[in-house]
């Protein structure tokens, strides 16, 4: 039987929608200019109506890590970023060895084949290396760097929905076409030391995302415009940016935004500390000291994030981006960039009813995961 949800001012890409009824059941029905006599419904009571958000570059939440290799890990992450708005991830895996990523890759795949009511979707992994530059690993650990190998993405082609490499360390992109061509595989570029004209030739050969744009890749001056430049001046490449106001200064938020638009995807890089309170924490085998949203090395290198993707879309909101396109930015967008727009990611017909309530702070009050409460 169809339920409905009234009195909510609902977030659609085209804008926010007042006096209207959203109509679902596992999938959204409709949105209708007025209620139906007998369904089950709730009183939204003036809050925001959101798509639930889905976060493609997480690493762990609550003292779990997608790299653990349990699947208790997995879902310690799913059921506590569900709390954020959070309704579809993609848990990310750090520079680790083989037989380490290959023990996260099937964790994750367990997760992914049996979710548990109460946690967000797995939609598959995010490596995040091993294939990265050293030069360029940031809080990645140097010991299990490597050379780009397609055999390894093709074996675990079932699990891993976007891959991070440096472009430059696969000279002639045979692995990178490999990849490209044999896997459905989004190929980010991320931990690089690609000049500008090298990041262009990646993209050519096959490279379509940015991972945390600016961090960890050769930034823009007037003669050198880098990755980050190729990454944000190639139209047709999607670009992360952790808007935590400690990774990317709150001035870029708005320019970045408005030159990628629908290419620009919210993501946290949360860390295991992230829900924790501050202290040591450990990051792909280093120690990480926390301290309020400043995740450090001992050396001082900035490590992940302890940012959660609802307060991201209110920092971009709070930049001055519309809310229901810095909204988009943390669901449609991203789900777009890993190719699940057609399941989800917007408060559209057709698409699953996975959202969220909240305050217009994005401060979540309820989840709904295919039209079933979640939180
Ligand atoms: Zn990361």
């Amino acid at each position: 039987m169809a339920k409905q949800i009234i009195n909510a001012k609902i977030v659609t890409p085209e804008g926010i929608l007042e006096g209207k009824t959203l109509i679902y059941d596992r999938k959204i029905i409709e949105i209708s200019d007025s209620p139906l006599p007998d369904a089950e419904t709730i009183n939204a009571g003036g809050r925001l109506l959101i798509p639930g958000l889905i976060d493609i570059h997480v690493h762990g939440y609550l003292g779990a890590d997608a790299s653990d290799g349990t699947e208790d890990a997995v879902r310690t992450i799913a059921s506590g970023i569900l709390k954020n708005g959070v309704t579809a991830f993609l848990p990310t895996t750090m520079t680790v060895s083989y037989e380490e990523l290959e023990k996260a890759f099937s964790a994750i795949r367990g997760v992914m084949r049996s979710p548990h009511p109460g946690e967000a979707i797995v939609l598959g992994a995010h490596a995040e290396g091993p294939f990265i530059n050293v030069n360029k690993k940031g809080a990645q650990s140097a010991e299990f760097v490597r050379r780009p190998d397609a055999d390894f993405v093709i074996r675990n082609k079932d699990v891993i929905k976007l891959i991070t490499i440096a472009p430059e360390t696969d000279e002639d992109f045979s692995e990178i076409k490999k990849i490209r061509s044999q896997t459905d595989a989004v190929i980010s570029m991320g931990h690089t030391d690609a000049d500008y004209d090298t990041a262009i030739r990646a993209f050519k050969a096959g490279v379509s995302h940015a991972t945390h744009l600016f961090n960890a890749m050769t930034g823009i001056t007037h003669r050198a415009p880098g990755a980050a430049g190729a990454a944000l001046f190639t139209e047709n490449v999607s670009c992360e940016l952790i808007c935590d106001t400690f990774h990317v200064h709150p001035a870029l938020f708005s320019p970045v935004f408005r030159l990628k638009r629908d290419k620009f995807n919210l993501i946290t890089d949360c860390m295991r500390a992230g829900g924790m309170p501050d202290g040591e924490y450990d990051l792909g085998g280093q120690k990480v000291t926390v301290n309020g949203i400043k995740c450090r090395l001992d050396d001082g290198t900035i490590a992940g994030s302890v940012l959660t993707l609802n307060k991201a879309v209110a920092n971009l909101s709070g930049a001055g981006i519309p809310l229901h396109e810095a909204v988009c930015a943390a669901s449609l967008y991203p789900a777009r960039a890993i190719g699940a727009d057609n399941e989800r990611g917007a408060l559209l017909p057709g698409l699953r009813a996975d959202f969220a309530l909240c305050d217009g702070e994005i401060n979540i009050s309820e989840v709904y995961i295919a039209g079933e409460r979640a939180l």
